[in-house]
């Protein structure tokens, strides 16, 4: 048999797992609120003090949300919701 196969650079259980255990909403509190925002902003805006909230990219490194990124950017090519579409319903019956 002759596959392509991928080098797996980097990729342990526990990002795995952390992928897995991503909360829907992140929080943040500013001026005694809690807001309620998208894990994948990089910012939000503050609705008591207009204040623009950074929540992502403060150093250098790739973050947990990163990888999210570059699998979205990965499906957003041609033909590629088709795949992502069978492997999620898929995985949504194995669960
Ligand atoms: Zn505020």
């Amino acid at each position: 048999m002759v596959t392509q196969t991928r080098e797996c650079v980097g990729i342990s259980e526990e990002l795995l797992e952390a992928i897995q255990g991503l909360p829907l909403h992140r929080y943040v509190e500013h001026c005694g609120q809690k807001l309620q925002v998208s894990p994948f902003e990089f910012y939000a805006l503050c609705p008591r003090c207009g204040e623009r909230l950074k929540l992502r990219g403060f150093s250098g490194v790739p973050e947990l949300e990163d990888v999210f990124d570059a699998v979205f950017s990965w499906m957003n090519q041609p033909g590629a919701a088709k795949f992502s579409e069978q492997r999620r319903a898929l995985l949504e019956s194995e669960e």
